[in-house]
């Protein structure tokens, strides 16, 4: 214990010594730094504050060091997290490799994947896409079609993937392909790194209501991938689609309790935007709703808090496992309950006539929405719910 306080109290010193001041608030899409081969760092204070990071192999501060982590234990990086957290610092990465790819290749890589996969995650010099969804494989994500035929030395790959964040951006993209057409469907299942460089491949992007394109549809047209480029063993790849998945919800949910982006509470919304009367907010129905969102919120903090716990003493509930659908539907909820607190102020898209905080509030509520549905729906999350936590019969 008397360790973990001296750590926490270096960790404070060089975080106060080392993070740049332009990096301790949120950070909106613009101000994000991916890295890959031809990133450019948005600003002179997202640079230094990579570079710094990275050479304190605190990127991926957990990971082994051999793999270029920072070999921290959980109680560390937890630390870590807090200290982060305290001075609002910005990521220093946004990475899916580091996310989701990295975690998977340390319980299924290779040693010869891991060594060349990980380092190359953690100092942001190849960033990944995700290819899991196809047209018609969303939910039912075992119904994958795209196919990589077997041909000796290498796989054939024909198909396409849909809604691939960053795929145009990307230099990688970790699929989840068909390499058994004959078997029971979650048994004909390879997970395959695919180079986006490679002869065959081409990501178009999808434009959003926004005007924004964060998605892609992504093509394999006789692409030639090496066997090397196979994760785990041939047909075996579901169990790696759905250890990832785990990894995937729970950075989601996080994203909807400790998301940046958030911009105003609606406890400070209510104060400035809601009449008072006798000390109280006015309006009855929205005194209730925002008493309904802190206390969620409350409960939803604490239960981080109890998984944390359990993580560190090798328990285990069914309590990780609601984080998704709680965490984003209160997101949901929480946007919802800002419009409503803020009326017509909260409904400007542009122009002026807006603060930023109100423009930005509609942006964030359409956000919200996506938010319930990538990585896994709602509906799918109360289905894996009702099925392993409650054990309910299928429909
Ligand atoms: C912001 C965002 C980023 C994303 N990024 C990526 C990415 O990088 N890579 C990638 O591969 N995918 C990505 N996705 C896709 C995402 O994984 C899928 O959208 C999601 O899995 C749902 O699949 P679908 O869109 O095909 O919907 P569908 O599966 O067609 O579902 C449509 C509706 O039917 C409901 N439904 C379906 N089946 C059931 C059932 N059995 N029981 C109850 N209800 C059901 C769903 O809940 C949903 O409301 C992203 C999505 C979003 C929103």
């Amino acid at each position: 214990m008397e360790e973990l306080e001296a750590f926490r109290r270096e960790t404070r010193t060089w975080l106060e010594e080392n993070c740049p001041d332009s990096e301790r608030q949120p950070a909106l899409p613009d101000d994000q730094y991916w890295g890959g081969r031809d990133a450019a760092f948005p600003s002179e204070g997202a640079r230094v504050w990579f570079e710094r990071m990275r050479d304190k192999h605190w990127i991926a501060p957990e990971w082994p060091s051999a793999y270029g982590g920072g070999g921290l234990s959980p109680e560390q990086a937890h630390v870590l997290k807090q200290e982060l957290k305290r001075i609002r610092a910005r990521p220093p990465l946004c990475s899916l490799g580091l996310w989701m790819l990295g975690p998977a290749l340390l319980e299924f890589g290779s040693e010869e994947q891991k060594l060349e996969h990980l380092p190359s995650i953690v100092r942001g010099e190849i960033r990944w896409c995700q290819g899991y969804s196809e047209p018609g494989s969303g939910s039912d994500l075992a119904s994958v079609q795209t196919r990589a035929e077997d041909r000796g030395d290498h796989f054939l790959v024909n198909g396409s993937k849909i809604w691939t964040t960053g795929a145009d951006k990307a230099d990688c993209i970790f699929c989840l392909v068909r390499t058994d057409p004959g078997a029971k469907k979650q048994e004909g299942i390879s997970f395959l790194l695919i180079d986006m460089a490679s002869d065959g491949v081409s990501a178009t992007p999808i434009e959003l209501i926004s005007g924004e394109s964060e998605f892609c549809q992504t093509f394999f047209d006789d692409v030639l991938v090496p066997k090397s480029n196979l994760v785990g063993e041939i047909n075996k790849g579901w169990s790696i689609a759905k250890a990832l998945l785990v990894h995937e919800r729970k950075l989601i949910a996080e994203m909807g309790t400790e998301s940046p982006r958030k911009q105003i509470t609606p406890t400070a919304a209510a104060r400035e935007y809601l009449p008072f009367s006798d000390g109280r907010i006015a309006d009855a129905h929205l005194r209730a709703a925002l008493v309904d969102y802190e206390m969620l919120l409350q409960a939803i903090a604490l239960t981080h808090m109890r998984c944390y716990e359990e993580k560190s003493t090798g328990t285990q509930s069914a309590a990780p496992l609601i984080m998704k659908y709680v965490g984003t539907e209160l997101e949901k909820a929480k946007s919802e309950l800002l419009l409503a607190i803020m009326g017509s102020k909260g409904l400007g898209w542009e122009g002026e006539g807006f603060s930023q905080i109100e423009l930005d509030t509609l942006r964030i509520w359409a956000f919200s929405k996506t938010l319930t549905i990538a990585g896994g729906t709602s509906e799918i999350q109360l289905n894996v719910l009702a099925k392993r936590v409650l054990g309910l019969p299928q429909s």
